[in-house]
């Protein structure tokens, strides 16, 4: 039955012993080990060759076919003297999952014997069959193809396997016509458009050797880890990432207080295994113990450019995943697994920069730098105001509106959080451009110079969505399964938006004999009365600020179903195709595929809570109910008075949860075919979102009176717990 399932992982997991690995080669040594990185290119490739391929990294521009083939030896004998049989052409496609496309080296020649076959042409292209993957309509059923292309900008690398090692490739995924069907394409183009921009703004700030301006991404990862057999017996996270059922632990989160005492020692040895294979993969990243939850700890790399970061964060996801199998573990990505928990979140840190200009989000020593540190944070300003909507579309899944619709860090209103100094520095901006006083109290942009910034740690104002930590932003409304690309793809091209404007007046204001001082003066003036409605250094908790938050006009997009609509507002429509980042076609497909795959998570879940509450839940429920009744009637047989609360208890939430269930399976026949992807999406909220609540609240009430040793679920205390 399913409480020996439940009792039998119980008894697993406590049987469990660590694995004895015996790691020779230190830590050190293993760094970018498994990267066809610019070394390993330099003293293999020709240096015609070498420097093609440098100058497409840096200023990422497609492979020069002529010199693909050389490239594509130089790599093929790299791989195959570390171990590689195979290789695989990796691409991000719309799921935000990451997809394979393995090939052997070795391909049957006419002869019958085998050749190693990769060429320049096979690295330049690759022909998945994709047709399995969501386009949103850009791929007719008369071409369904699409295609695989390296990305230059991110070094191929080597996967273990004890059967073989596996030559990755990173690549773009494209459809014939050219059409973005993946999440790298517009990232790439997104980082393009931005930096144009920003190198116009700096040379407007008189600088005249502007390299290419970039996006740094680092992006902090928090994950759950649960014993694998407590894993294979919840059908309900096996299906979809997340307990529908469970009562929550009594005393919220801090139910078990010596638990922070140590870390686990499973976990440990998990911890420094991801470790050393991500140093390999060249991803400086550090677990950590984090003590928000029972069970949650936290990763965080060193940041890198957005391309890359994105790239090492989709394999950190596969690392964690596949390295906790290992331990006997399983790690959870999902946002929310598990209900009156704190959930899961995806810090995305960024800031935008070149070697030449440095961080442009470094406040800097002198008054002009400080002006220029204040001229890209206002675009930032203005950027979150003007496309907060798209800020919170780019998040939004069904499992990620556990954390932002609910009662929980950050709320799904996007404001800005720039502590109280710059928030004081801008207020003051704005009065002296706006009276043209110099004054106290005043402060004139490229003149005076800013106070220290005092640097704000993370965890001070946590509940702000996006927020100034004193070098860069921290973007923190990103869920912890979600990939990085649809936050720094809207990051970027907000900010070509923003900075555009700026050069745009500031180029006005200069050809009208302005100076150059007075005009910066004006223009972040203008920002700061226009967009200061968004700056916001509260408590983003409280209900005060949703009232405030109204008056200001901002945004409060509970739901995805409330948000996606976000990425067809004409001023984001018109905004991608500008900078050239999503045509129309391309942003309208990502809508449709967003849609579906919120109805179909929202369709598993529902499907998925039926079948377990009427297979597991409700007949240990019965048989307690019957225990209970058989009780009463052989107490009264014999004139004992018979205490019937709990008969009537168990009995009353079994009426509850067969109500639920039957509204819950009605929802799901029911079910429209025409609507559109929206009405379906909402449809699915509205209709199916309620009963399962209704199931499970009779299911948890239910856990809280059955008797232990027939309940069939693994409880929250048992998994967050028992590792
Ligand atoms: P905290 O834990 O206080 O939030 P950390 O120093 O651990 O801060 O940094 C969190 C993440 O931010 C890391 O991935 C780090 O590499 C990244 N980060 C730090 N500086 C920058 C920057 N200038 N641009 C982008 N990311 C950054
Ligand atoms: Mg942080």
């Amino acid at each position: 039955s399913g409480s020996d399932t439940r009792h039998g992982a119980i008894e697993a997991v406590t049987a469990y012993q660590i694995p004895d690995k015996d790691f020779a080669e230190p830590l050190g040594r293993l760094f970018g080990k498994n990267v066809f990185d610019l070394a390993r290119m330099k003293s293999r490739l020709p240096k015609v060759v070498y420097n093609s391929v440098l100058a497409t990294i840096e200023k990422g521009a497609p492979l020069d076919p002529s010199i693909a083939d050389s490239v594509a030896s130089a790599m093929r004998d790299w791989a195959q003297e570390n171990g590689a049989s195979h290789y695989a052409h990796v691409f991000y496609p719309l799921t935000g999952l990451t997809a394979e496309k393995h090939d052997s080296f070795l391909e049957p020649d006419s002869n019958g014997s085998s050749l190693a076959q990769f060429t320049g042409k096979t690295l330049i292209q690759g022909e998945p069959d994709a047709s399995s993957f969501p386009n949103g309509g850009i791929r007719g059923t008369f071409e369904a193809r699409g295609y695989t292309g390296w990305d230059v900008t991110s070094p191929a690398y080597i996967l273990e396997n004890p059967n073989g090692n596996t030559l990755c490739i990173p690549t773009i995924f494209v459809s014939w016509t050219g059409e973005a069907l993946d999440k790298k394409t517009p990232l790439l183009r997104s980082q393009q458009a931005m930096g144009a921009q920003a190198a116009r703004l700096l040379k407007l700030f008189g600088h005249t050797d502007v390299d290419t301006v970039v996006s740094f991404a680092g992006a902090e990862q928090e994950y759950f880890l649960i014993d694998e057999h407590f894993y294979f017996a919840r059908p309900d996270l096996m299906s979809a990432g997340r307990t529908l059922f469970g009562a929550k632990p009594a005393k919220g989160q801090q139910f078990d207080d010596h638990y922070f005492g140590a870390i686990p020692e499973r976990v440990l040895a998990f911890m420094i295994e991801v470790d050393r294979e991500l140093f390999k993969q060249g991803i400086l990243a550090k677990t950590r113990h984090n003590e928000v939850a029972p069970g949650q700890f936290e990763i965080a790399p060193l940041f890198e450019k957005a391309n890359l970061a994105h790239d090492h964060q989709q394999l950190m996801m596969t690392t964690l995943k596949k390295v906790a199998e290992r331990y006997q573990m399983t790690c959870l990505l999902h946002e929310k697994p598990f209900a009156g928990v704190n959930g899961s979140g995806k810090h995305v840190n960024f800031s935008l920069g070149n070697a030449n200009q440095g961080n442009l989000l470094n406040p800097g020593d002198t008054p002009h730098e400080n002006a220029q540190f204040l001229t890209f944070c206002a675009a930032i300003i203005r950027s979150v105001h003007l496309y907060g909507g798209l800020l919170r579309a780019v998040v939004a899944s069904a499992s990620n509106d556990f954390r932002l619709g609910a009662n929980e860090a950050p709320p799904a209103i996007i404001s800005i959080f720039l502590g109280d100094q710059l928030m004081d520095v801008y207020d003051q901006i704005a009065k002296g451009g706006a009276t043209g006083s110099k004054g106290a109290g005043t402060l004139e942009v490229g003149v005076d110079t800013l106070p220290k910034l005092k640097a704000d740690p993370g965890d001070r104002n946590r509940t702000s969505p996006f927020a100034f930590t004193g070098n860069r932003f921290e973007f923190r409304a990103p869920g912890s399964g979600q990939s990085i690309s649809g936050p720094m793809v809207a990051i970027n091209t907000m900010l070509a938006d923003s900075i555009d404007f700026i050069a745009t007046e500031l180029e006005a204001k200069l050809a009208a004999g302005v100076e150059f001082n007075d005009a910066i003066q004006a223009v972040l003036e203008g920002i700061v009365t226009d967009h200061g409605a968004v700056i916001f250094n509260g408590d983003g908790y409280s209900q005060a600020w949703q009232e405030e938050a109204a008056q200001r006009g901002l945004k409060n997009l509970r739901t995805t179903p409330d948000a996606l609509p976000e990425l067809q507002d004409p001023a984001v429509i018109a905004m991608f195709d500008k900078y050239k980042v999503l045509s129309p076609r391309e942003l309208h497909s990502r809508h449709e595929v967003y849609l579906e795959q919120y109805v179909l998570s929202v369709h598993v879940e529902a499907a998925e809570t039926a079948k377990v509450a009427k297979t597991a839940i409700l007949p240990a429920a019965l048989r307690y109910q019957a225990l209970l009744a058989d009780n009463v009637a052989k107490l009264s047989a014999v004139d004992i008075p018979a205490d019937r609360t709990m008969l009537d208890e168990v009995t009353a939430q079994i009426g509850k949860l067969t109500a639920g269930l039957a509204a819950l399976e009605g929802a799901l026949a029911h079910e429209s075919e025409e609507a559109s992807s929206l009405d379906h999406a909402t449809q699915a909220k509205n209709e199916l979102i309620p009963p399962m609540a209704d199931v499970r609240a009779a299911a948890d009430a239910l856990e809280g009176l059955v008797a232990d040793d027939l309940w069939p679920l693994p409880t929250y205390q048992e998994m967050l717990h028992i590792l």
